[in-house]
């Protein structure tokens, strides 16, 4: 059988996030990409001009007639061709222009649509892959986290990204119950800005927010309350200004972007069938994407449910391993899509 062979084939994994995009080499088992999903375009023609690093680098310090676009930022890919392109320089990027073009197993959003998934595995095809596959994140995540998902036992993963957050039981190899819902780690930065314009009177970048979410960040209040001092524009005076943000105004800002994650999680374990419910509880919700490094966060998580919350070792990787892992146990996935040459 083909499969048995495929094992040994030169392979990568894809993880197309929102925010980054992560390519894993199935042989050496290490990540070799890891960029910002970032195109930047010539208005007029779409002509790509850069993509990743180069683009990001690029954001807000051009003249008006390059734009850069974020295909995935919703977590849908929102425009095809530069899709497309980034792909396809990605894989270029990794592969140069080898005669022995790997497999390619993509990790794509639960709700992409049909249309959608057939565009990205022709767009991998077109790049120069042998053989196309899709998975969706949620069921990577779980692999690349070290969870066994081929036996019929019911695992919970909660995949909380730049623009989406996927929660997912998943047995057998297959997805039981899921939802995904668009607050995701984005949102928290949204809110933090809305906040410190609110209560500051101060209007700050998104980058800056995001830091100020990554250093004081926290889903349930600390013992030690932590500060910091942010910089922005004063939106009375015009002028530059900076004022101390503490770690519970950063808190409260977030709490009801966290709060619906809850619920979603919530919203998934009420849909869960009975046998699959008991092992979670035996098992408990493991936490995988960069939105789960908020501190706190399975501990919030926790308090809502009354389970074992944990977070995956490496957060930021596990979809990309997951695609990885995925290409060596097609046997036991189900519903895998499929492209070939
Ligand atoms: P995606 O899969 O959508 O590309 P990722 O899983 O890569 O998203 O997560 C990206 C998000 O994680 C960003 O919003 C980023 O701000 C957030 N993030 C990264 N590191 C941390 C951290 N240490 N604390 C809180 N948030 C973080
Ligand atoms: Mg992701």
């Amino acid at each position: 059988m083909g499969l048995f062979k495929f094992g040994s084939r030169r392979g990568i994994g894809i993880d197309l996030g929102t925010a980054n995009t992560l390519v894993y080499n199935k042989k050496t088992q290490e990540i070799v990409l890891n960029e910002p999903s970032v195109v930047a375009v010539e208005r007029e023609t779409r002509k790509v001009l850069a993509v990743g690093n180069e683009a990001k680098a690029m954001i807000g310090k051009t003249p008006d007639s390059i734009v850069a676009i974020k295909p995935l930022s919703e977590g849908v890919i929102a425009d095809y061709d530069v899709t497309e392109a980034m792909i396809k320089y990605f894989i270029k990027k990794v592969f140069g222009n080898t005669m022995f073009m790997p497999d390619v197993m993509i990790c794509v959003p639960i709700d992409v649509t049909g249309v959608e998934k057939r565009a990205v595995l022709e767009a991998a095809l077109a790049a120069g892959a042998k053989r196309a596959y899709l998975i969706e994140e949620a069921r990577a995540a779980a692999l690349g986290a070290g969870l066994d998902i081929s036996a019929p036992t019911g695992n919970m993963i909660v995949d909380i990204g730049g623009g989406s957050t996927d929660v997912a039981v998943i047995s057998f190899g297959g997805t039981v119950v899921s939802k995904t819902i668009r607050i995701a780690s984005n949102n928290f930065d949204n809110d933090i800005v809305r906040y410190v314009k609110k209560t500051h009177n101060l209007l700050i970048g998104d980058r800056t927010a995001e830091q100020i979410k990554i250093k004081i960040g926290t889903a349930i209040p600390l013992e030690e309350e932590e500060s910091i001092v942010v910089k922005g524009r004063d939106l009375v005076m015009g002028l530059p200004k900076s004022v101390t943000i503490t770690s519970e105004e950063v808190r409260e800002a977030i709490n009801d972007s966290l709060m619906q994650i809850v619920s979603c999680v919530k919203e998934v374990l009420e849909k869960t069938p009975p046998e699959l419910a008991s092992d979670i509880v035996d098992r408990g919700i493991v936490m995988a994407g960069g939105g789960s490094l908020i501190r706190n966060f399975p501990k919030l998580i926790a308090q809502h449910t009354q389970l074992h919350v944990r977070l995956s070792e490496e957060p930021l990787m596990n979809v990309v391993r997951g695609a990885g892992l995925a290409m060596d146990q097609l046997d036991v996935l189900k519903k895998i899509e499929k492209a070939e040459r």
